[in-house]
């Protein structure tokens, strides 16, 4: 049997969290499989790079502030290899490493800071060290278990992307090509590849990033890639639950689901999955398991291509919590038809996501969800492209105080009465609903709500579909 076995922030995020990691790996290869690892960045870390690449624009003593920085970023990864690895050489194989990669990082910081500017592409570069130095102390760790193991970049493993630096998507074809070349090799030779998650490179060799919490969609391509088994996602939560557990406590584990089902809840907001994760497995028929590395003897949950007959309804709700609201108001009859189409060019030009859509049946109105950290660039791109046709259009107005909530289940389909259900209990806690929809797949409802109420609606609509069961 061939696994991926992709590993998340929380599953490396100290020396015993990676060694942990690299005994479920070197366990999977000792019952015969030939396994593949993806590995993301050391918690926060991502989020620390962000920040600091940010704060080399604005920030006063920027110089000092870069120095402590990458102190920090070196004590916890050497105390991660201290505590990961026993074998001396390997160590200071790895610790040499981390001396390069932080210096070469040190030199970006520095260099933004200088020139006061921070291109998407130069942003992608800096975010790229998180995984570049949390991946080769797990390969240590995997090798100093007596496992033959390689660390290597997305790029090196063979992850060829566009150049949409921040939310780059794979060239499949040159992408399958490439890494069926470089880890069957390896594969050939018994080293375990261990691979960067998040990162590939574009046509011309820089580095780009996948999107936020993209690791689970390299293990993904990588899998796709390679016709493997099994896509095996270790996190911190025993697999894909019925609400996330840090709003409802009460959330169980799904033990099976369906793609379409995992792809809608991770779309809605379930960050346990990466949205664009279940897409390469699906189209490549590989199952994908969910599973928990602070317990891994939990089943938690795998994700089929086509469900048994199941008799629940409802599976799960998810919730965007940093959602915001658009209404485009008072659209003039004359210029409807085309400004339609034209609100969704602009926001697809932007490449912003428009989470839901609603219209009011006179069609004087449109309104639809977007993330809330794309409002601004959305209203100021809208504005822009609407003034231009003359006087079609009253006014766009937005409210970045709300949530959006989806109540997800393949059984939905066909079955009478669920919005009812679902809008009656949001109700009885007076709830207020900013604008709903229905997916075309009848696999979601899903709802707008204010961000104050979206918790308490959550809460409401799990225990009426007695998800706690
Ligand atoms: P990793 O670093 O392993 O990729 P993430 O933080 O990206 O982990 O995703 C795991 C988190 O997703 C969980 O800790 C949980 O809070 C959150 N989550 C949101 N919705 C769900 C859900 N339906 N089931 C399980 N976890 C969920
Ligand atoms: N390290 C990246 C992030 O934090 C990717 C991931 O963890 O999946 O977004
Ligand atoms: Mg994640």
């Amino acid at each position: 049997m061939r696994i991926v076995m992709k590993f998340g922030g929380t599953s490396v995020g100290d020396g015993i969290r990676i060694l942990n990691a690299a005994k479920l790996v070197t366990q999977a290869v000792e019952k015969g499989s030939e396994v593949v690892v993806v590995a993301s960045a050391m918690s926060k870390v991502t989020d620390q790079l962000l920040e600091i690449a940010k704060k080399m624009l604005t920030a006063k003593e920027r110089l000092q502030l870069v120095r402590k920085f990458i102190d920090q970023l070196k004590d916890r990864h050497e105390k991660a290899v201290f505590d990961a690895i026993k074998n001396e050489s390997i160590k200071q194989i790895i610790l040499n490493e981390q001396n390069q990669l932080l210096q070469e990082l040190e030199r970006a910081l520095i260099g933004i800071a200088y020139l006061r500017e921070l291109t998407p592409r130069s942003l992608d570069y800096v975010t790229s060290f998180g995984e570049r130095l949390s991946v080769p102390i797990l390969a240590g760790a995997i090798q100093d278990l007596g496992v033959k193991a390689k660390a290597l970049t997305g790029f090196e493993a063979g992850i060829i992307t566009n150049s949409n630096f921040g939310k780059a998507v794979p060239i499949m074809s040159k992408t399958k090509e490439k890494v069926k070349a470089s880890l069957e090799s390896l594969f050939k030779q018994k080293v375990l590849p261990v691979v960067t998650g998040f990162i590939g490179a574009d046509e011309q060799g820089n580095t780009t990033t996948l999107g936020r919490g993209g690791s689970d969609y390299s293990a993904a391509i990588i899998g796709a890639c390679l016709g493997v088994d099994e896509i095996l996602i270790w996190t911190d939560v025993d697999g894909v639950m019925t609400c996330d557990p840090k709003v409802v406590p009460e959330a169980k584990t799904i033990p099976v689901m369906s793609y379409i089902e995992a792809m809608e809840l991770a779309y809605f907001g379930a960050k346990v999955i990466y949205p664009k994760t279940i897409e390469p497995a699906m189209e490549a028929k590989i199952p994908v398991r969910v599973k928990n590395t602070f317990n891994p003897t939990h089943e938690g949950t795998l994700i089929v291509h086509e469900l048994a007959k199941t008799d629940s309804v409802v599976k799960a709700i998810s919730l965007i919590e940093n959602a915001a609201l658009i209404n485009i108001a008072g659209i003039s009859m004359i210029g409807t038809p085309t400004i339609a189409a034209r609100v969704f060019e602009t926001l697809a030009r932007e490449d912003i996501n428009v989470i839901m859509v609603s219209q009011g049946s006179s069609e004087a109105n449109i309104s639809f969800a977007v993330e809330g950290t794309q409002v601004e660039q959305a209203v100021k791109a809208l504005s822009k492209e609407l003034a231009l046709g003359g006087n079609f259009v009253r006014g766009i107005n937005y409210d970045k105080n709300v949530a959006v909530i989806a109540v997800v289940g393949a059984g939905m389909r066909g079955t009478p009465g669920v919005a009812a259900k679902v809008f009656s209990a949001v109700a009885k806690k007076g709830v207020n609903i900013l604008m709903i929809a229905q997916g075309s797949s009848e696999v979601n409802i899903s709802f707008v709500t204010t961000k104050e109420q979206s918790r308490l609606a959550a809460e409401a609509l799990h225990k009426e579909f007695q998800l706690e069961r």
